[in-house]
């Protein structure tokens, strides 16, 4: 290089530099769309375009901005995606081959947590589901979250089953549950009128009525049952397309809390649940997605969003769209 050549100055390039780079911007930018469609139809996994970013920082996948990557995602809006940034500490603006290591690595977490687990053989992990099943251990809140999602998303139709057990106060027959005694209920397991039953904390038995399921599946609804373990494996089964969302606790501490804060139950039962809990916790790799419940209306609509449906919400919160 000659002595004369200007280092810092900032030199206007030429005509002809100007149009190369911009026309290199146009097609860096249709690249980084391609890879935004790819994710969105699912044709490309989040993992493998995270892969790429690394591997690649100045390509397409690196020069993605993580708010594009997190919002082309199914099931995760504008709103979803900042409280993910937040959590996982990355800033908005970052691009995917600009993160550090920890954040790449939380990121990682994250996506193979929700994404990849228990994707299913030669399909798609993240392939909508009609029928979705919650459950997760007692006391972490499934029938509040459930009741949530039946007041503020009525395009989901929230299975209402039969149980032996005597209602509680407030509790309404067709509503919260059919009450129904013993021998209705072994009619009904003799008639095949249960998608699955259970008798569950060794004490009564619930069952999902199957008619109005398979109703509100021919119709194309959005069906939701919240059951607990015993009954998921068994829709498993029977329904091998049915989506399985494990609701689980901030903590086990704050479970311990939640159960014996509500004070429904006796100090023995509450430590048979709390046994059963433990092995419930242990069977979470059994699902496809979880949910973490550390507010109700944040985990029903983490909920919903994996079902895909658009919610049918009052005007006045009609604003942000997770979508
Ligand atoms: P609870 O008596 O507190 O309303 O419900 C006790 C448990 O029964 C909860 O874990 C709930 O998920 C579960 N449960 C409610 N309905 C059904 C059902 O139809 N099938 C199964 N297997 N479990 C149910």
């Amino acid at each position: 290089m000659p002595d004369s050549a200007p280092t810092t100055q900032r030199v206007r390039p030429p005509e002809v530099d100007r149009v190369a780079a911009s026309r290199a911007a146009v097609a860096a930018r249709r690249a980084r769309a391609a890879v935004k469609s790819d994710l969105a139809t699912g044709a490309r996994s989040p993992v493998a375009v995270l892969n790429a970013a690394l591997a690649d920082p100045a390509g397409p996948e690196g020069t993605l901005r993580i708010t594009d990557f997190l919002m082309s995602l199914k099931a995760i809006g504008a709103t979803k995606t900042a409280g993910i940034l937040q959590r996982l500490e990355i800033a908005p603006v970052k691009r995917l081959g600009g993160l550090g290591k920890h954040q790449r690595e939380r990121l990682k977490e994250f996506l193979v947590d929700r994404f990849e687990r228990n994707a299913r053989p030669g399909g798609e992990a993240q392939r909508p589901s009609r029928l979705t099943v919650l459950a997760g251990p007692t006391a972490v809140g499934k029938g509040t979250v459930a009741r949530h999602i039946r007041e503020h998303f009525p395009d989901v139709l929230l299975s209402v089953s039969a149980t032996t057990r005597k209602p509680r106060p407030g509790e309404v027959d067709g509503v919260d549950y059919y009450f129904v005694d013993d021998a209705t209920f072994d009619r009904m397991i003799a008639d095949h009128q249960l998608l699955e039953w259970a008798k569950v904390h060794n004490s009564h038995r619930y069952g999902t009525p199957r008619a109005p399921i398979e109703r509100a599946l021919a119709e194309g609804r959005a069906v939701l049952l919240e059951i607990d373990l015993q009954g998921a494996r068994q829709v498993r089964a029977a329904m091998p397309d049915a989506m399985l969302v494990f609701l689980a606790p901030p903590s086990w501490d704050e479970l311990v809390r939640r159960l014996i804060g509500r004070g429904t139950e006796s100090p023995e039962e509450q430590h048979r649940r709390l046994a059963t809990a433990k092995v419930e916790l242990a069977s979470q790799d059994e699902f496809d997605a979880r949910v973490v419940n550390s507010t109700v209306a944040e985990a029903a609509r983490e909920v919903v969003d994996l079902m895909q449906v658009r919610a049918r919400r009052p005007r006045r919160a009609a604003t942000s769209s997770g979508r």
